[in-house]
């Protein structure tokens, strides 16, 4: 019930960190072991119920490949929420994710929303390379979200659009 708010959201981050599969799992309840390589950027939409409003976000999933950087701002100019993110895994993921959210916070949306999304936490703890307390301190210096997520066992990912939707502005 009451009204639907529209908010454009981009996801950015290293390639094979789990872009494609974190918005499958969100807008489908779907993950693919061999998701599909994004070329440029797909478009998804989906919404979540908040006490008195629904948000839907309007998704840009873009490619992290370096080749396509350059066209980054595309994808972010105009969004009002940002996902950036990591593959636990993956100790220079998370370095990207740390520059990707440096050069929102210069060039994105002054009052842009920023996630920084931990994903993969369904690997083996023996094979996290970035810890919590890390990654938790850098997002509250910088005071953007963290959350540690799996699209592969789908823990925390709906979580991950409605902590952003709840930062997102009333009006
Ligand atoms: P993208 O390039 O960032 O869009 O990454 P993809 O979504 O294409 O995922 C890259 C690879 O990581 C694929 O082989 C996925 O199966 C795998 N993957 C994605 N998310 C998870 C996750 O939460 N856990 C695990 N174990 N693997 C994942
Ligand atoms: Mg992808």
């Amino acid at each position: 019930s009451g009204s639907v708010r529209h908010f454009k959201l981009v996801l950015l981050g290293d390639t094979a960190v789990g872009k494609s599969c974190l918005v499958v799992r969100f807008v489908r309840d779907e993950f693919f072991e061999f998701q599909e390589p994004t070329i440029g950027a797909a478009f998804l939409t989906q919404s979540v119920q908040l006490d008195s409003s629904v948000v839907k976000f309007e998704i840009w999933d873009t490619a992290g490949q370096e080749r396509y950087r350059s066209l980054a701002p595309m994808y972010y100019r105009g969004a009002s929420a940002a996902i950036v993110v990591f593959d636990l895994s993956n100790k220079e993921s998370y370095n990207g994710a740390k520059s990707w959210v440096k050069e929102l916070m210069r060039r994105g949306d002054p009052n842009v929303v920023i996630a920084l999304a931990g994903n993969k936490a369904d690997l083996p703890a023996s094979q996290r390379k970035v810890e919590t307390e890390e990654a938790q301190a850098y997002a509250e210096e910088n005071n953007i979200l963290y959350l540690e997520t799996s699209a592969k066992n789908a823990s925390n990912v709906k979580n991950l659009f409605v902590e952003i939707a709840k930062k997102l502005p009333q009006q």
